[in-house]
């Protein structure tokens, strides 16, 4: 048998094989995953492709643009620098400030308060990358992770599709936001989110799920939306890391350069 009838022999398999790979894996980060596991309660997977898009709104042009900080709130970021922020090793924050705001420097890693909270009102502003570049995943990529654990996811979403629980403002890989109300790139935008922390008994069960209420440029996306777990990848949430109910919070670095202004937060007290 010469090499051309090996080849042609072998070429069906080949293709058999190329098929469901592509079937399988999708187009990885762009528009979703077959191959990953159900979300429990619900019909879909993990970053499913099939999932109902949330509703695009066009969201005010302004709601809390530039909000100052009530009386009482942490100012995180004033644009003046980032005194109150670290990399992971506690050491200091790599990100760029200038002109009133921070930039992501690609690749100098996620930042973190020097300060921790438990429960919270939190105004953050961010805006994408003006220059698009990229798509799905790959577009004005960050986050806010609270306890480092539970993310908010920051995107590009406008005029981009992706997996929807991967989409702005989604709790990621978990629960899609109830509207689409992301700006066009370079436009600032906000989250206004309520965190509540989870809590765990002295016998490290599992008590009060982490939750959160956001608006994103003043629209509601998720109205009191408990976290299934903490933030994974291609995986099912869990809560496997009992923590303290006080943590900091994380924005993400994802490579792309997004910016942030304008960061308070106003701890909540404990409810009588
Ligand atoms: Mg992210």
């Amino acid at each position: 048998m010469n090499t051309k009838s090996i080849f042609l022999r072998l070429l069906p398999g080949f293709l058999i094989l190329w098929g469901s790979l592509l079937t399988a894996c999708g187009e990885p980060g762009v528009t979703g995953y077959r191959d990953t596991p159900v979300l429990p309660g619900t019909p879909w997977r993990v970053h499913d492709g099939d999932r109902p898009a949330p509703p695009v709104v066009t969201p005010p042009e302004h709601f809390s643009l530039g909000a100052p900080p009530p009386e009482g709130a942490v100012v995180l970021f004033d644009g003046s620098g980032l005194e109150r922020w670290s990399n992971a090793r506690g050491e200091e924050a790599g990100w760029k400030v200038e002109d009133g705001h921070m930039e992501i420097a690609p690749r100098s890693g996620n930042i973190r308060t020097r300060d921790r909270f438990t429960d919270f009102q939190l105004h953050l502003e961010f805006a994408s990358p003006a220059e698009v570049r990229g798509r799905g995943q790959q577009r004005g990529n960050s986050g806010v992770f609270f306890h480092g654990l539970y993310e908010v996811q920051i995107l590009d979403s406008y005029d981009n599709p992706t997996y929807p629980d991967g989409q702005a403002a989604a709790l990621y890989g978990q629960q899609p936001p109830l509207f689409n109300a992301g700006k066009p790139p370079g436009e600032w935008q906000t989250y206004d989110i309520v965190y509540e922390a989870p809590r765990w008994d002295g016998d490290g069960n599992l008590v009060k799920r982490a939750k959160v209420t956001v608006f994103h440029n003043g629209v509601l996306v998720h109205n009191r939306q408990a976290f299934l777990g903490r933030t994974r990848h291609r995986a099912v949430a869990e809560y496997d890391r009992v923590h303290e109910p006080e943590g900091f919070i994380e924005l993400q670095d994802h490579g792309d350069p997004v910016r942030f202004r304008n960061i308070w937060l106003l701890p909540l007290p404990e409810k009588d």
